[in-house]
């Protein structure tokens, strides 16, 4: 694994997002939680990064802080030259489970998004039309959430964070409640999706083919509280497809981050 060894990108030009220094305590009944500790990274614009760590590491505690949901203990976090000290807006987020409004059908639930951000009705149907035609869920317009599978309600929640155009979708284990065949073609369709709408995805999963098959990078975290154990390149061609996946660079990148997260 020589080859892939260098792994953490430094100082790049014009970081579209950086962390700088994050740290997360929480206080709680019971006593202080430390769930981040000293986090930098930077990430370029309309990189697809996957954040790889085990259950409980801080991955959701990294994405709520960059959201400005949360507010970090110690550290920074810039966006376009911005800190975030509050929700900048402009931040798509995804989570694993779809949280639509059971009463809203696929287009109300996608258009109340667009109605909150006070986008133009003609521009909000177009992109809608747009994502569901990308997401194959053209003609599932007047369904309501449960008269969808899981794999469907979660690509409506996706339409549902893109049509604002987001310039940054935060997506927190979006497949990980789906069975593993929706899971794989999910995968596939985000990839394209983001070939599409061209924007930056910060991609949470404690699923190591599925940071390899999506990332430009794979970022490893620690168990609790979260370090940045490792910055990995992952150079293999796009459109990734599942038989790539079958490929000796693919398992040698697969293998690696094993033994990274500390698994063999
Ligand atoms: P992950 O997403 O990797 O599973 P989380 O970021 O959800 O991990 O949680 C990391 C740690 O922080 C866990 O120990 C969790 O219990 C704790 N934690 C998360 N959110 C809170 C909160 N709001 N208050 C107190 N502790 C929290």
């Amino acid at each position: 694994m020589a080859k892939i060894s260098s792994r953490i990108e430094k100082g790049k030009k014009s970081s579209f997002l950086q962390l700088k220094n994050l740290t997360k305590t929480y206080e709680t009944r019971t006593g202080s939680v430390s769930a981040l500790d000293d986090v930098s990274f930077d990430v370029s614009e309309m990189q697809f990064i996957s954040i790889l760590g085990p259950s409980g590491c801080g991955k959701s505690t990294l994405l709520f802080l960059i959201s400005g949901l949360t507010p970090p203990t110690k550290g920074e976090i810039i966006l376009k030259g911005t800190h975030i000290k509050g929700p900048p807006g402009g931040i798509g987020m995804v989570f694993q489970s779809s949280i639509l409004f059971p009463w809203r059908n696929v287009w109300g639930n996608i258009m109340y998004s667009a109605q909150l951000c006070k986008i133009p009705a003609a521009k909000a149907e177009k992109k809608a039309s747009e994502l569901l035609r990308l997401t194959g869920l053209a003609g599932f317009e007047e369904k309501y959430p449960h008269e969808l599978s899981g794999g469907m309600q979660q690509r409506v929640s996706i339409c549902r964070a893109l049509i604002v155009e987001p310039p940054l979708l935060l997506m927190d284990e979006p497949f990980g409640a789906l069975d593993a065949l929706t899971r794989d073609k999910l995968n596939l369709e985000i990839q394209d999706i983001w070939a599409n709408i061209k924007t930056t995805i910060l991609f949470v999963t404690h699923n190591i083919q599925e940071a390899v098959t999506l990332g430009d990078r794979v970022i490893v975290l620690s168990p609790r509280p979260a370090r940045i154990v490792e910055d990995l390149k992952i150079e293999l061609p796009r459109p990734r497809t599942l038989k790539g996946r079958a490929t000796k660079k693919f398992q040698n990148y697969c293998t690696h981050l094993y033994k990274s997260i500390g698994l063999t």
